[in-house]
């Protein structure tokens, strides 16, 4: 059996199965402070019985580089409590197995591109929510520069209806976070962007947004996918938005642009959770 955590900031996803496409069962806390809900995971597991390995994916940022003593950190997040957390020092201990680890969006993003049938010029994972994040496959890999992508940290060109909001972002402002996250819409229009009447300027402007961060996606690293999560991106007919409006933005210029997608996750809310048994397989291979 592989084990499995999806660790958000809001609640740990755990799960057990023979393979990532076989959860045999899951479960799912809230995330209160560390000690207490690495306990109640740990706990879980080991009323599960013996797993082979654990993968996690994990809210950031995180430690990333295998070099590094500060592997398997959780580092310098703004969640109370959880600033230096060795979250997989925490597991191999408690477990005794191997751990893998990546960002959340890259779990997610590992799930998708299999899920996808693993070719087709890589995939980026996109969640727009209360913060913006991102996930990159290429050749059936998750990237990783000196540390882990941060997408939604870009600063977009801005709107021309949406001059006078200075942005939400506590380090930037207006980056593509600031500008277009679950908390940027609400601080513009005291809603949710489902909450907004149809024809309400917010969903356009929002769409731009993101669309500004795929076409940079498609023109930079050129994947064939961009799958788009999160809580925002489930408002009705956002995602087409953004699939059209890139469209707009490429102006039948680039090469790959034929072939350019734009979609939900096939897997919905499991591509977390699946992308963390992905990376459970890899690390029992290691
Ligand atoms: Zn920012």
């Amino acid at each position: 059996m592989l084990g499995g955590i999806e660790a958000g900031g809001t609640k740990f996803v755990l799960a057990v199965g023979p393979s990532p496409d076989r959860i045999a069962a899951r479960h799912t806390i809230p995330t209160r402070d560390p000690a207490t809900t690495l306990a109640e995971a740990a706990d879980w597991f080991a009323g599960r019985g013996a797993v082979k390995a654990l993968g996690i994916g994990s809210f950031g940022p995180v430690e990333l580089d295998r070099q590094s003593q500060r592997w398997g950190f959780i580092t310098n997040t703004p969640k109370p409590g959880w600033a230096d957390c060795n979250i997989v020092g925490y597991f191999d201990q408690a477990l005794g197995v191997p751990v893998g680890f990546d960002t959340d969006v890259n779990a997610a993003a590992l799930a998708e591109y299999a899920g996808a049938g693993g070719t087709g010029g890589g995939l980026a994972y996109l969640t727009i929510g209360t913060g913006i994040g991102g996930g990159l496959v290429l050749d059936g890999k998750p990237v990783h520069g000196i540390a882990h992508p941060e997408m939604g940290h870009i600063y977009p060109r801005r709107h021309p209806q949406d001059t006078d909001f200075a942005g939400v972002c506590p380090h930037h402002g207006d980056c593509l976070e600031g500008l277009a996250s679950g908390p940027a819409i609400m601080a513009r229009w005291g809603a949710s962007l489902s909450e907004l009447p149809a024809d309400h300027p917010g969903h356009v402007m929002i769409a731009d947004y993101i669309a500004q961060a795929c076409h940079m996606l498609f023109a930079s690293v050129a994947v064939g996918k961009i799958v788009i999560g999160g809580g925002v991106a489930n408002t009705p007919g956002l995602i087409e938005t953004v699939a059209r409006r890139c469209r707009s933005l490429d102006a039948g210029y680039l090469p790959g642009g034929a072939r350019h997608a734009v979609i939900r996750p096939r897997l919905g809310g499991d591509a977390g959770i699946r992308g963390a048994m992905m990376l459970a397989q890899v690390a029992a291979r290691a």
